[in-house]
């Protein structure tokens, strides 16, 4: 059986994840056994990492836990020292970026990405080009910008904005591309209160009306248990934990890594 047969449709969305557990279900993402390697040092090792279709998940852990490299190798930047990625059912291990991106797969970086001398909508008309014209491509980039909270600011250049509105727009510019799967680098790092609430509140709006599944990189726990459905526990490269945000903020094990005991 060959599980690239269908490479060629993206149009293809939602199908059951049987490839990648033998049985019938929600499952949109699956790595099975993923590692990689720099050099000699094992930055993810061995993670089997699931979500379901329209879960948001938080992921957490101290600092070069191997959060970011994982986020990586699902949207192919990084290509796996060795294990497997699936994604709606099929084995996307091989996949190049950008088809992952036509597959459904969005991102939006640690480092932040928008261009200061540029509109709100010539930035969200950037990533949408590369896949809509015409009238699909407005809709797009209306869209976008209401989903990012920045309607009104349209013709703004975006070194204008705050850096809570820069993040906002990032994630309008992922969801221009109408991912299935949405993947965030700590969105909220050096934002104030009323800036993380307005991200939260993107967040949540994104996953809960067009039903996009979410991992989100995020050190707040505040932040984390506003919009967490689950959290995972990467540490030393590894799952450390799963489990609703009361059960990881209450594991003493988990407290432990943080305080740096345990490296
Ligand atoms: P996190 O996002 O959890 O802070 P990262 O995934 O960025 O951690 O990094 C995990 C580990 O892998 C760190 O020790 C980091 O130094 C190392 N690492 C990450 N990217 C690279 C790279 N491109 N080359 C070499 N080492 C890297
Ligand atoms: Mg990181």
């Amino acid at each position: 059986m060959s599980p690239d047969t269908a490479t060629g449709d993206p149009s293809v969305r939602h199908t059951p994840a049987v490839e990648a557990t033998g049985e019938i279900t929600d499952t949109l993402l699956e790595t099975r056994g993923l590692r990689k390697e720099f050099g000699g040092f094992t930055a993810v090792d061995d993670v089997n990492f699931s979500i379901e279709a329209g879960e948001l998940r938080c992921l957490i852990g101290p600092n070069g836990a191997g959060k970011s490299t994982l986020l990586k190798l699902i949207t192919g930047t990084y290509r796996p020292t060795s294990g497997k990625i699936y994604y709606d059912g099929r084995d996307i291990t091989a996949v190049d970026p950008h088809e992952r991106v036509q597959r459904g797969i969005s991102m939006k970086f640690q480092v932040p990405s928008v261009y200061g001398d540029l509109t709100v909508r010539e930035n969200v008309r950037l990533p949408v080009q590369r896949f809509a014209g015409g009238d699909e491509r407005r809709r797009r980039v209306d869209d976008a910008i209401a989903a990012a909270g920045l309607s009104g600011y349209e013709a703004v250049e975006a070194s204008a904005l705050s850096h809570g509105q820069q993040q906002q727009l990032e994630i309008g510019m992922a969801a221009s591309l109408e991912p299935d799967l949405l993947l965030l680098d700590e969105p909220v790092a050096g934002l104030d209160v009323a800036e993380r609430e307005a991200i939260a509140e993107r967040v949540t709006r994104l996953n809960g009306t067009e039903d996009i599944a979410f991992v989100v990189i995020e050190h707040d726990t505040e932040f984390v248990a506003e919009i967490a459905d689950e959290v995972t526990v990467l540490h030393n490269g590894e799952v450390f934990r799963e489990g609703s945000i009361e059960e990881i903020e209450s594991d003493a094990d988990v407290q432990r890594i943080y305080l740096g005991g345990d490296t």
